[in-house]
């Protein structure tokens, strides 16, 4: 049960010792608007999609209800309007083109689009996300985004060796004392990442179940 679950997934990030507030994202791609009211309905404010299209449905349906929507897939050009106009958060900032649009698309009447930039912090050249070493240059763009506030850093680390990549994190969250926000963890690794400094973890399958 999606109750059961969410309540399991609390205790083991209540386990983990930390002094960071940590935020449980669920990730609800894939999932019904039904499955997604289950959570609602114990208190779950926060919800990540990756595909823009089944996203809008879910957060049109659900607009009376004060959600938090986070943006966590791969953004093509043809939807950072949508995105500007439709979410809170968006990790999945991996150059600058996508953020000058999603800076001229938000609208003004909506407060600031908060934003991660997702870093490939692996080095996998089959993934995507930002270079370490083009982190300090890409970062110097962003005071001049007024209508994006610029908060962290996110990853989807290799699975083989999570931890190291999320200490890697952690060392690149220090060299930033203005951000405050380190994306990472997901259902399998989320204690890991929140023993290296995780804000925000992203779990779907642990809250959910399988996704077909
Ligand atoms: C699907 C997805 C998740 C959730 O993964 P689970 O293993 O189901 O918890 C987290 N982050 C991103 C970017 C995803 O695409």
């Amino acid at each position: 049960m999606i109750k059961d679950n969410l309540e399991k997934v609390q205790i083991r990030i209540n386990n983990v010792n930390h002094t960071q507030s940590v935020t449980l994202v669920a990730v609800s791609k894939t999932r019904s608007i039904d499955e997604l009211q289950q959570a609602i309905d114990v208190g779950q404010q926060h919800f990540a999609e990756n595909y823009l299209q089944e996203a809008l449905i879910k957060i049109n349906h659900l607009k009376s209800q004060n959600l938090i929507w986070h943006f966590i897939g791969p953004i093509q050009s043809n939807k950072t309007l949508k995105i500007a106009q439709n979410f809170d958060w968006v990790h999945s900032i991996d150059r600058l083109k996508t953020a000058k649009r999603l800076n001229n698309q938000r609208p003004k009447f909506l407060p600031k689009l908060k934003v991660l930039l997702q870093i490939n912090i692996d080095n996998e050249p089959t993934k995507s996300g930002v270079l370490v070493e083009q982190i300090d240059e890409l970062m110097t763009h962003f005071e001049n985004l007024k209508n994006l506030t610029l908060r962290g850093f996110m990853c989807i680390p290799n699975p083989d060796n999570s931890q190291q990549s999320f200490t890697k994190m952690a060392e690149i969250g220090k060299r930033c004392p203005e951000l405050d926000t380190l994306s990472m963890g997901m259902s399998h690794d989320l204690e890991s990442a929140i023993a290296n400094g995780a804000t925000f973890v992203r779990i779907g399958t642990d809250i959910f179940g399988k996704r077909a």
